[in-house]
């Protein structure tokens, strides 16, 4: 067993600074490990005791039997330090320190941390700042927290990670009044050793764990987290989490516009939705989403038939179904018929969705039958019947419909609760029936029951330092970036560069037609901003526009340019915004959005980190509202998908070449060009460090 096994599943405990008062909070701890019927030894530790609830107690941690599989330490900040030196010192596996005052406080505290994890030494530690552990497979409670008291909490196969104490006292109580089990829950508190990662990666090998539910505030070893997370993916064990931190912005980068569109959070959902973990929108879909996982039972298609005996409550289901992307399909002819012929109605008073059954919801026999027809029926992948007011008389008969039919059925079905009755939701989940209580979860359970494909992982484009090599820091102009995506495979315009309006016009010229004329400058990263571009120029012209744009210039303040870039027009297709960057945590990302100009006011952008398989840039593109001017919205022909996906490919390809020199880079606007003509990058911009 390794030392989080010990922790989780100790055969001895120390209990430091345990008090003979179990009405104290130091009295409780072995209060707990007794009341839950904890079977191995338990070994208080106080030099002011004899015995502790009938227990032998030491004078200190040299004086133990033995060495403790677990301890917990209950002393403040000023004396834990010591006692897990000792423990150490005498061979324990792993120790709680549940204190506070640590790196959560102020800067003293964080140095007190460093210096506790230092004498925590190869010893493992869980918190500070924790409220510890409950493991309810095993009747074990590591805790000193009247809000972990679980009178009547049944063991179930969800467990639960929080960093937060508090949270993890709330979700268990919450989950006590739904009639949801648990198998373990852990808080890490300020991670000064052990983190969110360590527990997660020890639960997904746990046997008696199915669903691990996870409440995060920060991430602290993400490539730990993502091989953790394609573990259990893997195992088809499901990851649920809920991460707070959604309203930060993230305007972390300044010089492109990827860094504005990309902010942190949204690093995170591109990361989970990768790694096929669920990202629970509400506090609630934290308990909701695993209790309905935790059966087992997963969607085959994203098609409900909604059960109900009132109607409001029927339409308020279909309509989030319909917000939240799940289909609420008519019964087919076959189904139809034996709905109308089991409640003795017309066809088409039935053949409707949801199932209006009003009086028949109260007769068991009709209600069974109606529930049957429903899951057999081969145009359904689940069921969600609603439970109305005029079943709170007889919750058992309903309750005992719906297990029963669940049992000859393999598809999902789910209780919606619409009046209040905390008793009919804890009832049906206790007896294995995913209920819920808002309407608003109905899409996100559903969704997440839908069978996850297994990420695939990509493969990784090894650095190579030559790429970058003779290029300067700071930013590229576009000519240089466009010459290193181009590189790659990005298709780019034909261009060339110019020293003044003579050589400009004569670039002009060979390429033929109207020209776009545009300042080549390194200090100058968005042109137009300052009269730098000039579109549909005809070579006659280009003279008189260059020495404008120079006057521009001067007027700007700006440094004097490179030159000028001329370059052949592009005309139709859509504008694209394609953008690499690196998040400061999660490392590089990747954006493909609505692109041009108005980049930043559509926010029609989706994120992916690197590196990214070809079926992830495909998934991008269909993310985005543009998809459908892609395709060709009203009459517009259908976009080159194909080129833009080749050229997201290149461009992640460069970045992942380019390795840690290449700070951002960008292209805004890449055009996609009508079927069968391809893309073309018509503008540039790289960061190098
Ligand atoms: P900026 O540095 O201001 O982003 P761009 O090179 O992106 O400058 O040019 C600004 C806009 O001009 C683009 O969004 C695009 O609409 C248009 N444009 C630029 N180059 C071309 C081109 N070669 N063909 C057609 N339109 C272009
Ligand atoms: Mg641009």
């Amino acid at each position: 067993m390794n030392a989080v096994g010990a922790l989780l599943r100790p055969r001895s405990v120390a209990v430091v600074g345990a008090s003979a008062d179990a009405g104290k909070m130091t009295g409780r701890p072995v209060a707990y490990l007794q009341k839950h019927g904890f079977d191995g030894e338990i070994w208080p530790v106080n030099p002011r005791a004899e015995t502790i609830a009938g227990l032998r107690c030491y004078p200190d941690v040299a004086a133990l039997p033995g060495a403790p599989d677990a301890a917990i330490v209950l002393l403040g900040p000023d004396r834990a330090e010591a006692a897990v030196r000792d423990l150490a010192a005498r061979g324990c596996r792993a120790a709680i320190v549940l204190a506070s005052g640590y790196g959560e406080a102020n800067e003293e505290g964080g140095r007190r941390q460093q210096a506790l994890k230092a004498a925590a030494g190869n010893m493992r530690l869980l918190g500070p700042n924790t409220i510890g552990l409950v493991n309810l497979t095993d009747g074990i409670m590591l805790s000193a927290t009247g809000a972990l008291e679980v009178g009547e909490l049944p063991a179930g196969r969800i467990s639960v990670v929080s960093q937060s104490g508090g949270i993890l006292g709330s979700l268990l109580s919450r989950a006590a009044d739904r009639g949801i089990g648990f198998a373990k829950l852990v808080s890490t508190g300020n991670e000064a050793d052990l983190d969110s990662t360590d527990l997660i990666e020890h639960l997904i090998e746990d046997e008696a764990t199915d669903v691990i539910a996870v409440y995060m505030e920060g991430l602290r070893r993400p490539e730990a987290f993502k091989r953790a997370a394609r573990r259990a993916a893997a195992l088809g064990k499901p990851i649920v989490i809920y991460k707070v931190g959604r309203s930060e912005s993230g305007a972390r980068s300044a010089t492109s516009h990827t860094g504005a569109l990309a902010g942190a959070d949204r690093v995170y959902d591109a990361m989970f939705r990768q790694l096929g973990v669920i990202r629970a929108e509400s506090f609630t879909d934290l308990l909701d989403i695993p209790a309905a996982l935790v059966t087992g039972r997963r969607m085959a298609g994203g098609r409900v038939a909604i059960l109900t005996s009132t109607g409001g409550a029927g339409t308020l289901l279909a309509d989030n179904c319909g917000l939240g992307g799940i289909e609420v399909p008519l019964p087919d002819d076959a189904t139809t018929e034996r709905l109308a012929t089991l409640l003795n109605e017309d066809q088409a008073a039935i053949g409707r969705n949801p199932v209006d059954v009003t009086l028949a919801g109260l007769q068991p026999e009709l209600f069974r039958g109606a529930i049957t027809a429903l899951l057999e029926s081969p145009g359904y992948d689940a069921v969600v019947v609603v439970i109305g007011s005029s079943a709170l008389a007889r919750p058992d008969i309903v309750a005992g419909a719906i297990v029963e039919c669940q049992d000859r059925s393999e598809k999902p079905v789910l209780a919606y609760v619409s009046p209040h009755a905390p008793h009919l939701v804890r009832l049906l989940n206790e007896k294995g029936i995913p209920a819920f209580a808002t309407p608003e979860s109905c899409a996100t359970l559903l969704r997440a029951l839908r069978r996850p494909a297994v990420p695939p992982v990509p493969a990784e484009t090894p650095a190579d330092e030559g790429v970058l090599a003779g290029l300067p820091s700071g930013n590229l102009n576009e000519a240089e970036s466009k010459a290193l995506f181009a590189r790659f495979g990005v298709p780019v315009t034909r261009e060339h560069t110019a020293a003044d309006g003579a050589e400009a016009a004569a670039a002009a010229a060979r390429l033929g037609g109207e020209v776009v004329l545009k300042i080549l400058s390194r200090a100058i990263a968005h042109k137009s901003d300052i009269g730098g571009v000039r579109v549909g120029l005809t070579a006659a012209q280009v003279p008189d526009a260059c020495s404008a744009m120079l006057e521009s210039l001067r007027r700007a303040g700006a440094p004097a340019p490179e030159g000028f870039l001329v370059q052949e027009r592009i005309r139709g297709g859509v504008e694209m915004i394609l953008g690499f960057h690196r998040d400061p945590q999660l490392g590089p990302v990747i954006l493909l959005g609505a692109g041009g100009v108005a980049a930043e006011l559509f926010q029609d952008t989706t994120l992916r980190l690197l590196p990214i398989a070809r079926g992830d840039a495909e998934a991008m593109v269909d993310e985005l509202k543009a998809a459908r001017l892609l395709r060709g919205y009203r009459g517009a022909p259908p976009a080159d998908i194909d080129a833009l996906v080749d050229a997201v490919m290149a461009f992640a390809a460069m970045a992942g070449a380019a390795g840690d020199r290449l700070l951002e880079a960008e292209i805004n606007p890449l055009f996609v060009l009508p079927e069968g003509q391809g893309a073309r990058a018509v503008d540039g911009l790289a960061v190098l460090r």
